[in-house]
């Protein structure tokens, strides 16, 4: 069976976790800040703050930013779960608008019908690994003193385009923060994992103080114990200023994610080429929408995660469990990414939030497919996934 994504592990990530194993560190040690600094420089970011996993990226970014009860979140629908429960987790309200019917991300227009005077940030998702509409999004919510945070779990070494200017996920000033996730579908893994980028110091330090309980160990920053009671502050001394987590990454799992960083852009490439052949091969086949590049994104810089389709289900006249198993029967796992994330019961129970909220969101839902797209693919599992896929549909040809 070939799986919709899979993560690649090499001889010498294996090496790299064994070395771990075997020096002194476990866990705080010198890979996590190896790990992220080359991860910063990877991005071209002035700071990253590595963490356990993309969630608790997405948690740090809205502690960070002192978002909070009686604030609004604004994120896209079309997205894992967390990119909207980060902004439920600190007690602000998670929001959605609409996704354009191109990237299927976030829809800047809509963005504005959205807008509340109480919203503070955006969540803006790069689906698939499509870059999302950042710098519009940052021009418009940075002019309302609402901060961007860019959900890159999908988009991990694309960069972003508003003009001619062409920067990169993770190190720009249009997301004031970005998001990175490290689980084993993702383009890169540490196992679990995540990263948070920023070129803002005071986000890098409140995040890192935040990930490990809020403790701080500066004795620039030190206020006292209540009532300054027991003034000695000796080399054992911390402080506890903010209610943290413990969001720490391990040693062993930084060093994985050291040595896949430096497999990321062949991983990358591969992931570009498959998409090239399938886009090749779909483009003319009826009833399948392949996806598409927003006018001025180069797509030679897509940071492709996943290959979804739109298959119209009702002029082919099958479901898509039909549609699918017919692919599994001929060795082809497929996904559904995503269910609207405000149709979830608990979203509907808590916010309210019924259907019809996001109208593209639902009609692109009701028929996306993801095909497997990963870069230990062969050739011939490309070809199947093909050939499969046109002996589903009609008017394949086979
Ligand atoms: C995977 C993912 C997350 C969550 O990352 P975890 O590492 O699984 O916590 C958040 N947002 C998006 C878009 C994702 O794909």
């Amino acid at each position: 069976m070939i799986p919709y994504g899979r993560q690649s592990v090499s001889a010498d990530d294996i090496a790299a976790v064994v070395a771990a194993l075997e020096s002194d560190w476990l866990t705080c040690g010198p890979r996590v800040e190896e790990f992220e600094q080359r991860f910063a420089e990877f991005v071209r970011a002035e700071h990253a703050v590595a963490v356990n996993s993309g969630t608790a990226a997405l948690h740090l970014a809205m502690l960070a930013a002192g978002i909070g009860p009686g604030d609004h979140v604004i994120t896209s629908p079309n997205t894992f779960l967390a990119s909207a429960n980060a902004a439920a987790f600190v007690g602000a309200t998670p929001d959605f608008c609409d996704i354009d019917r191109l990237s299927y991300t976030l829809c800047p227009d809509s963005l504005r019908k959205c807008w509340r005077p109480e919203t503070r940030a955006v969540v803006a998702v790069d689906y698939a690994g499509h870059p999302s509409q950042v710098s519009e999004i940052a021009e418009f919510a940075h002019s309302q003193n609402a901060i961007v945070i860019e959900d890159a779990c999908h988009s991990i070494g694309g960069v972003l385009h508003s003009g001619k200017e062409v920067v990169h996920i993770g190190g720009n000033n249009w997301a004031d923060m970005t998001t990175f996730s490290f689980h084993p579908v993702k383009s890169m893994t540490t196992g679990e994992g995540g990263m948070l980028t920023t070129n803002n110091p005071e986000f890098a330090q409140r995040a890192r103080t935040f990930r490990s309980h809020g403790m701080i160990r500066q004795p620039e920053l030190f206020t006292g114990l209540a009532g300054n009671a027991f003034p000695e502050q000796g080399p054992w001394y911390y402080e506890m200023q903010e209610l943290g987590y413990n969001y720490r990454i391990t040693d062993l799992q930084c060093a994985l994610g050291i040595s896949q960083l430096q497999r990321l852009p062949r991983f990358l490439e591969r992931r570009r080429e498959i998409v090239q052949r399938y886009h090749a091969a779909f483009q003319t086949l009826p009833h399948l929408t392949p996806p598409a590049v927003r006018a001025g994104v180069d797509p030679e810089q897509i940071a492709w995660h996943l290959y979804t389709v739109l298959i119209d289900f009702q002029a082919i006249g099958k479901t898509r469990t039909d549609v699918m198993s017919a692919l599994r029967e001929r060795g082809v796992a497929t996904q559904v990414l995503y269910i609207p994330v405000y149709l979830q019961p608990w979203y509907a129970k808590t916010y309210g939030y019924k259907p019809g909220k996001c109208p593209n969101a639902e009609w692109y839902y009701e028929r996306a497919l993801s095909l497997p797209l990963f870069p230990a693919m062969t050739d011939e599992d490309v070809e199947t996934v093909i050939q499969s896929v046109k002996e589903v549909l009609p008017g394949g040809g086979a």
